[in-house]
């Protein structure tokens, strides 16, 4: 059992925190955000992700997971202390370290005895070192900094948390290397490695990671812009490329866009990291103004529709979240295309089953909100897809046909086969196979 401390309990840190806990570890959580401590207290998890609330409650219950908005007191009695802090994008599209090396200044005039200092969330190579001289400035006591990143996928947090591929640690000290070894045991009990590496190389291996990714999508993207160009279907190529075990079947389905609070901010950090080097990361400044056009794609096709003319249009959307099982909005495709859809002169009602309280509290009245899928499409004269949420996968296309007022489809994640749309009397328009009508 170690005593462990998490600063920061947003989608990280929570998860962090709570399969921590389950794994026999004393955990307290602390945020500055009073609120959502309160609710955590009150047993409420904050945010949507599957399985998390079980383990939530079981470890409360358990009192083995505690939370306070009180740093002193959260860190007082952990031999580890996490920062799951955000790290969002500077103006100039660097990470913004302040509340990393904010909360580290802190915990340098607070620490009386050794602690492991864990950075968990995505920073720059060369942050392990800053933190480290931050505390440094004012602790009395022996401590070590070691990067730790992690590569949870939201909507899967839970299991990529509970049963990494791999666990990645940066340390140079073989004490904290001891502790971190012994903490994620439980985690790899399947033989999954746990990779030990300097502090740097750990850094850039999220980088690398998350750009990589985004890289393979982007691809994908560009790849099925072609393919309407030229009439290929991206579906029949995506899987004949896939079968190749050396690009893998996962991570090539085309879309409007990556979105969400880690790719964007990510890619965009790596290249400011590049310029400060002098390196121009040259896939990678493509990455982004391919994704960047990639969120556009579908609404000129919608303007093409109707005639340029989309003021008085009523369009559903369904999906708001920028990928399914998730509530988080950040960087949503579907806010660019509300966005857009309202300038032109549309009214937009919206149905996701998660994200709908995050999209109010950003937008406000400006949209409706539908209490299911089916209600978004009254009266609709098109249905634009942004999120591929399971239960959108078979609805019944003849109930979807009634309620609109024309059966018009834009779909930005490639959800149903041409086949279907064509014998249920759809104009269906999708990313990378062409129109049929
Ligand atoms: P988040 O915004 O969901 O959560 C951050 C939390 O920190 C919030 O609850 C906020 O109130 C709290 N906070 C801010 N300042 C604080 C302070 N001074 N003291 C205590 N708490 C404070 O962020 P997130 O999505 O969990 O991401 C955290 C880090 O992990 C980022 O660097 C991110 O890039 C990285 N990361 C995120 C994911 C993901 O899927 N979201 C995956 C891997 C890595």
């Amino acid at each position: 059992m170690k005593k462990i401390a998490v600063v920061g309990t947003g989608y990280v840190g929570l998860v962090t925190g709570t399969c921590f806990a389950e794994t026999g570890n004393q955990v307290i959580c602390v945020d500055i955000d009073t609120k959502k401590v309160e609710r955590m207290r009150n047993g409420e998890v904050p945010i949507y992700e599957p399985h998390l609330d079980v383990l939530f409650e079981r470890n409360i219950k358990a009192n083995r997971l505690r939370f306070t908005t009180d740093l002193q007191e959260g860190i007082k009695d952990a031999e580890i202390i996490f920062l799951a802090l955000p790290t969002p994008p500077g103006e100039d599209g660097s990470a913004d370290l302040s509340y990393i090396l904010g909360v580290s200044e802190q915990i340098g005039k607070l620490i009386t005895d050794y602690k492991v200092i864990v950075d968990k969330s995505t920073v720059p190579v060369g942050t392990a070192e800053k933190v480290h001289a931050t505390i440094a400035q004012n602790a009395t006591c022996d401590f070590d900094v070691v990067s730790n990143p992690e590569f949870l996928r939201e909507g899967f947090a839970v299991d990529d948390f509970m049963k990494p591929d791999r666990v990645v640690i940066g340390t140079q000290s073989d004490r904290a290397k001891k502790v971190m070894g012994e903490l994620y045991q439980p985690f790899v009990r399947q033989g999954n490695p746990i990779l030990f590496m300097d502090e740097k190389s750990a850094e850039l291996t999220k980088y690398a990671a998350n750009s990589f990714l985004a890289t393979k999508i982007t691809f994908m993207n560009e790849i099925a812009n072609f393919c309407e160009l030229v009439g290929a279907d991206v579906d029949k190529v995506r899987i004949g490329i896939g079968s190749d075990d050396r690009i893998g079947k996962r991570f090539l389905f085309p879309g409007i866009g990556y979105g969400g609070s880690c790719f964007p901010k990510d890619v965009q950090a790596l290249v400011k990291s590049g310029k400060e080097e002098n390196f121009e990361f040259q896939i990678l400044t493509a990455v982004m103004k391919v994704n960047e056009e990639q969120k556009t794609v579908l609404f000129p096709k919608m303007q093409n529709f109707f005639r340029g003319n989309l003021s008085g249009k009523k369009i559903a959307v369904w999906g708001l979240a920028f990928k399914p099982d998730t509530d988080d909005i950040r960087e949503a495709p579907s806010l660019y295309m509300i966005k857009e859809l309202l300038k032109a002169g549309a009214s937009v009602t919206a149905y996701d089953p998660e994200a709908m309280p995050n999209v109010k509290q950003l937008l406000g009245e400006s949209i409706q909100f539908a209490t299911n899928e089916y209600e978004a499409l009254h009266d609709a004269d098109a249905l634009l897809i942004c999120t591929e949420w399971s239960v959108f996968r078979n609805p019944d296309f003849d109930q979807v046909g009634a309620v609109m007022r024309d059966k018009v489809i834009f779909d930005g994640r490639n959800l149903f086969d041409m086949e279907t749309m064509n014998k249920h009397g759809f104009y269906y328009q999708s990313i990378g196979r062409g129109i049929k009508s």
